[in-house]
């Protein structure tokens, strides 16, 4: 049996006052919190979310951070069944998970109950009772209602799919009276889904307050890093500087490619999450390391700090270097740093210096690189 999740995300927002999807919690948009817990349990087949737009891009950056589960990103409607509708067109899937975009706190538990009950049940939907006092306006004014009587229905929300694709199918023109598939399936085709207790701690993201509420529950800390190199230069070598060939005649003597700007972000990396140093990674009596690319030095450092859930949020580095002015290849060397640590280039920042003259770096006898990073730390649930 294979399991679609698709993903309601193309709301307006209109409460929270910008997308709320692409909102960056540590570094990354929710929409990856979101789909994390689901690409967590290992039962997903493929994701189809359903957004506005304007923000593929942003959605298709949080797909970096996922792995290689496979994932369309659709077109949503305008209001939110037209939304899934869409999803469930791209859907392959025998079993279909409807899940809200701003519901990043979702436990791997919940899910993993749903997928089991589906394998007897046709619609299974989380759900819980209010914890106020709950009222409605009737005919006679104000009543009150039992909160065992009431239920706040969550998502996600699981379905065969041929229920599913049935009750889209028959709603017609109706579908915009809807706001979840459980009342879909209730008042379209006369079916009560199972209903099963649904989870406090699985919130929908409507106003900004609520972000501060996940960010509790994230327990997330920012740590800082600093690194420094410095390199002999030698006429006649090459001088490589954050992945670009630097035009000049005076090269970096090194062991690998002699980049001081990467080797200076590496050890900050690895400063900031307390795991090491260049040296102890990537020792210089190792053949393996011999003139390589500090591009991929880079990438194998980026890759120990995800394995021990940390991720970049900024950098800050300053070249020291007599001649030439590295201003025109700074764009260059941003691309390729965004490209290999996953974060964009307005994160990170690359400034030059000169040595006037004088010492070292000024009699261009040697190259120097600084840099400071942030980090986010989260905790193991929101590693992949
Ligand atoms: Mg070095």
């Amino acid at each position: 049996m294979k399991v679609s999740l698709v993903v309601a995300a193309a709301g307006e927002s209109r409460r929270f006052g910008e997308a709320k999807i692409t909102c960056e919690i540590l570094g990354r948009p929710l929409i990856f919190y979101t789909l994390l817990p689901f690409v967590r349990t290992g039962r997903i087949d493929e994701i189809i979310v359903a957004t506005r737009k304007e923000l593929f891009r942003n959605v298709r950056k949080a797909k970096a951070y996922l792995g290689n589960i496979p994932m369309k990103i659709v077109e949503g409607g305008c209001h939110r069944e037209e939304s899934v509708k869409k999803g469930l067109e791209k859907a392959r899937g025998d079993i279909i998970l409807v899940h809200d975009g701003a519901r990043p706190n979702v436990s791997e538990a919940l899910i993993n109950r749903i997928l089991d009950l589906l394998e007897t049940k046709e619609a299974v939907v989380p759900a819980i009772n209010p914890v106020e006092t709950t009222l409605k306006e009737g005919s006679s004014g104000i009543e009150r209602i039992h909160r065992e009587q009431v239920l706040l229905v969550q998502t996600p929300q699981g379905f065969r799919r041929e229920i599913l694709e049935k009750a889209f199918e028959m709603a017609g023109e109706r579908l915009s009276e809807f706001s979840d598939e459980s009342t879909l399936l209730i008042e379209i085709l006369g079916v009560i889904p199972d209903f099963i207790e649904g989870d406090r701690e699985n919130l929908k993201i409507t106003y900004r307050s609520d972000i501060e509420i996940f960010k509790n529950y994230m327990m997330g800390e920012v740590r800082s890093g600093f690194g420094y190199d410095l390199h002999r230069l030698e006429e006649g070598r090459k001088l490589y500087l954050g992945g670009e060939l630097i035009e000049t005649t005076y090269g970096a003597v090194a062991h690998s490619d002699g980049d001081t700007l990467l080797h200076s972000i590496i050890d900050a990396m690895l400063g900031a999450s307390c795991l090491g140093d260049i040296g102890k990674l990537f020792p210089d009596t190792s053949l393996e390391f011999k003139g390589i690319s500090s591009l991929y030095l880079l990438d194998r450092t980026n890759k120990l700090l995800e394995e021990n859930g940390f991720w970049v949020l900024n950098i800050d580095s300053t070249v020291l270097l007599e001649k030439p002015l590295i201003s025109p290849y700074i764009d260059k060397m941003k691309g390729n740093i965004s490209g290999v640590l996953g974060i964009p280039t307005d994160r990170i920042s690359i400034k030059g210096k000169r040595g006037e003259g004088i010492g070292a770096v000024g009699e261009r006898k040697a190259i120097v690189a600084m840099t400071n990073v942030m980090v986010a730390r989260a905790e193991a649930k929101y590693i992949i």
